[in-house]
């Protein structure tokens, strides 16, 4: 198990250094911005949906390890995903973190995400690793549908 979360803090450690996806997307159909305040970190999030699929997904703005990281990681994950999947990886992620049981097979499907297991025994982590999530649910039910193709 030690082994385990050592290769976990690995990835974050790696993803903190180096965030995939960090950036913004002109052509985007969706935007949201979020905050927690608990720890400072900040997230821009920006996704391009082409027919119910994120095609394109980035992010930018400032935060801890955990919450960096975890924009990092979400954002390499869904690209190509559908969002009817998108949603049900967002209940599978907030039962990991948040310590409520899922099975075997559904942390296999999680990949990489599974490293935020270890967060679930640091109750005020739970916000960093969970604020890109919701940013992105945020930016997903908002109204704005049209991709912004100029400033
Ligand atoms: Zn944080």
């Amino acid at each position: 198990m030690s082994d385990l979360r050592e290769l976990y803090q690995e990835v974050i450690l790696d993803h903190n250094k180096n965030p995939r996806n960090f950036g913004k997307l002109e052509n985007h159909s969706h935007h949201a911005n979020g905050h927690n305040p608990l720890c400072g970190d900040k997230l821009e999030l920006f996704i391009e949906v082409v027919d119910d699929v994120i095609k394109d997904i980035a992010f930018t703005g400032s935060g801890c390890a955990i919450s960096t990281s975890s924009a990092s990681i979400m954002t390499q994950f869904l690209k190509g995903k559908t969002l009817s999947d998108t949603r049900h990886f967002f209940n599978d992620f907030h039962d990991l973190v948040t310590g409520i049981p899922i099975s075997e097979e559904q942390i296999d499907d999680m990949g990489k995400l599974a490293v935020f297991a270890g967060v679930q025994e640091f109750p005020a982590r739970v916000k960093c690793a969970s604020l890109s999530w919701h940013t992105l649910m945020n930016a997903l039910d908002s109204e704005i549908e049209t991709a912004q193709t100029e400033d």
